[in-house]
C-alpha cells in the first residue's frame, strides 16, 4: 500500500513521539482534527498505527518490537539448549568428525582431563585441516580448535535474547552452555549447547502459540 506524503509524516511523528493524541498531531501539522480523519483511518486500518482511548495513537511496530524483545528476555537458555557433543583434548580430529556425523551436530566441544572446556571445533576448522592435506586420524583436535580464552559462552540462566546476540555478533553457529567447575578458577564444565537451530525452534514455537 502506498502512503501519501502526509500519512508518512504522521507515521514518523507517531513513531517518534507516540503515544500522541489526534489533537496534538493536528496541531503539529497546522490542520484541524477533522482534516486528519481520513489519514488516521488509513494508517490504523493498515495496522501501522493503533489508538487507545485517553492515550492516543501509537506505532504498532514499536509495540511489536518490544513485545518480542520482552518475550525473549524472559526465556532462559536452559529451556532451549541441546545436549553437548564433547571430545577429549588428546582425541584426534577423526573422533570429532565421527561425532559430527553420529550425533548430527556441527560444533564439538573439547575438554581436558578435569572435564573443563578448553576448545571448540567447527566444521570449517576440520575443512581447513583437509585443505592443508592434514591427516585426520593423527592430528589432535587441539591443533585445529579455537581455544580458551577466546571461546564465547553462555550460561543456563542467561536470557535467550542476549545469547542470540552473542551468536550474531561473533558470527558463530553455537555457544557452549557452561557452569563454573571450581569457584575460584576460571574453569567451566560444559552443560549444554545453544545453536541457531535451537533459536529457530523457539521462533516456530512462538509463532505457533
Ligand atoms: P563453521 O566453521 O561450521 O561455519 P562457526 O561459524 O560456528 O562454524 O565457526 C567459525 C569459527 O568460529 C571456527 O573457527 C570455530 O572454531 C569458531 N567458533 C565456533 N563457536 C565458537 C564459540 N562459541 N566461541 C569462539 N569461537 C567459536
Amino acid at each position: 500500500m502506498e502512503l501519501t506524503k502526509r500519512q508518512e509524516y504522521i507515521m514518523e511523528l507517531v513513531k517518534r513521539d507516540g503515544p500522541i493524541t489526534g489533537e496534538q498531531i493536528a496541531e503539529t501539522l497546522h490542520v484541524t482534527r477533522s482534516a486528519l480523519r481520513t489519514d488516521l483511518a488509513v494508517l490504523t486500518m493498515a495496522g501501522i498505527l493503533d489508538a487507545r482511548p485517553r492515550v492516543g495513537y501509537y506505532y504498532v511496530g514499536k509495540v511489536m518490537g518490544s513485545f518480542v524483545g520482552n518475550t525473549l528476555k524472559n526465556i532462559r537458555v536452559e529451556d532451549f539448549q541441546s545436549v553437548p557433543s564433547i571430545v577429549k583434548e588428546d582425541d584426534p580430529v577423526s573422533e570429532a568428525v565421527t561425532k559430527m556425523f553420529l550425533e548430527d551436530v556441527g560444533t564439538i566441544f573439547v575438554v581436558n582431563e578435569h572435564n573443563a572446556l578448553v576448545g571448540v571445533v567447527s566444521r570449517k576448522d576440520c575443512l581447513k585441516l583437509a585443505l592443508g592435506q592434514g591427516v585426520f586420524s593423527s592430528t589432535p583436535v587441539t591443533v585445529i580448535m579455537t581455544r580458551m580464552p577466546n571461546i564465547i559462552m553462555t550460561t543456563p540462566d542467561e536470557d535467550i535474547f542476549s545469547a542470540a546476540r552473542k551468536i550474531i555478533d561473533h558470527q558463530i553457529d553455537c555457544l557452549p552452555v557452561v557452569k563454573p567447575l571450581a569457584a575460584e578458577k576460571e574453569e567451566w564444565e560444559v552443560y549444554g549447547r545453544l545453536t541457531k537451530t535451537n533459536l529457530t525452534k523457539l521462533l516456530l514455537e512462538l509463532g505457533e502459540e
